[in-house]
């Protein structure tokens, strides 16, 4: 077993050696501008054209319906202001969801100071969108409805179909935040009714800092990146082919893996999920137990601060997430764990671990032991635990 567990793959990826290897000629040997005329830079055009259809091929989509940008939270930020802009004189009012990535969250309070209004539509207690409160919020100056494929941090997979179908139903156009379903989860853009979908290479063994957005065929946007004629005049920047060709790279990998690693992935989640509940007092799963990616794993332990247990599997090598925003600086819960109904002391006490094709039974085991060895060891300096042992004794 290597020294090193880590668990935190909805964070980032390792980049996969295929990926690698396909990546390296485009740096010191086809270095040329993929918009160059001459041969030479041929091959980069090439490359970023081959990449492209990968892509396409993987949701279903037309090559030319897809554009290469500088990762997830860019192709978030174009989908809601591009539309946000292009729309205004159709209406201001744009729909998502309480549990969405900050990309999409930070994105819509900037909105929202511009003079948008925003409906954030609630989920249930297990992470799963209200249908109904989503069509029934849909009004006249609707512009568009946005709403993640998967989420980042309990792995509830949404309802994407049904939510294609109510935004044509009324007519609205349709993003969602793939992210962290693409190259997870079969995802094909006709059949979910998708106008608009956002990934990012980083989270499927690709590099960091590319990522695409799956725009259809007749959809008008503003462009978000202003500058040269790349990406057919939407989004300016000289290609970075050595990254589009590893999204390309991992794109495919994942789709030849998925059968397997998808198998692999749920039967060590489903292993890991058994063992903790069963095994430590006082937890819950967060998420839904079906609809729920293939590698995610999140808890809320009682009587525990995340950050601390964070801290001490670091000191045993596993490298982890909270599902409290400490991280980032601020002391607030979750905003996801919050909007599946936890109190704010037990959204405190939460564990994301997102598994990899590589985790082993061995690193789950050695996970689980420590993970019970920690919290034995926090419950037992917590005051709020010795009283409720002491309550439960009478
Ligand atoms: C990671 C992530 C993003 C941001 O992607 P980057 O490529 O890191 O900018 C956006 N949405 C979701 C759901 C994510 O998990």
């Amino acid at each position: 077993m290597s020294e090193l567990i880590y668990l935190d793959n909805a964070a980032t990826t390792k980049v996969a050696p295929e990926v690698y290897e396909a990546m390296n000629p485009y740096f010191e040997e086809y270095y040329g501008n993929a918009a160059s005329v001459y041969r030479f830079a041929g091959e980069s055009k090439k490359a970023v054209e081959d990449a492209r259809k990968e892509v396409a091929d993987f949701l279903g989509a037309k090559p030319n319906e897809i554009y290469f940008t500088g990762g997830g939270s860019e192709s978030d930020n174009w989908a809601l202001k591009g539309i946000a802009f292009s729309q205004r004189k159709k209406g201001k009012h744009i729909i998502t969801s309480a549990i969405e990535h900050h990309a999409i969250l930070h994105t819509c309070e900037y909105l929202e100071k511009l003079g948008y209004e925003i409906t954030y539509v609630g989920v249930d207690e297990n992470g799963i969108i209200k249908l109904d409160e989503l069509e029934k919020s849909i009004r006249e100056d609707t512009i568009l409805i946005s709403v993640m494929f998967a989420n980042n941090e309990i792995g509830s997979i949404q309802p994407i179909k049904e939510i294609g179908e109510i935004a044509k139903k009324h007519k609205v156009l349709f993003h969602t935040d793939a992210v962290q379903a693409y190259g997870h989860v079969p995802i094909n853009v006709d059949e979910c009714h998708i106008d608009m979908l956002s990934a990012s290479g980083h989270k499927i063994n690709g590099p960091k800092g590319i990522g695409i957005m799956y725009l259809r065929n007749g959809v008008q946007i503003e462009s978000f990146v202003h500058g040269g004629a790349q990406e057919r005049g939407k989004r300016a920047g000289t290609h970075n082919t050595p990254g589009i060709v590893g999204f390309g790279r991992a794109t495919t990998l994942a789709k030849e893996k998925m059968e397997e690693r998808t198998k692999k992935e749920v039967e060590l989640r489903d292993y890991l999920i058994k063992r903790v509940l069963d095994e430590v007092p006082y937890t819950k799963l967060n998420g839904d137990k079906v609809k729920r990616l293939p590698n995610n794993v999140n808890f809320s332990f009682r009587f525990i601060e995340g950050e601390s247990l964070l801290i001490m599997l670091d000191q045993k090598g596993i490298c982890a997430s909270s599902g409290s925003a400490c991280t980032s600086g601020s002391l607030d819960p979750s905003h996801v764990l919050l909007a599946i109904g936890l109190p704010h002391e037990i959204a405190h006490g939460s564990l994301r671990l997102t598994l990899s094709d590589e985790t082993t039974k061995e690193e789950i085991d050695y996970t689980v032991e420590a993970i019970k060895t920690v919290v034995e060891r926090l419950r037992s300096m917590s005051p709020l635990y010795e009283d409720f042992v002491k309550k439960n004794k009478q």
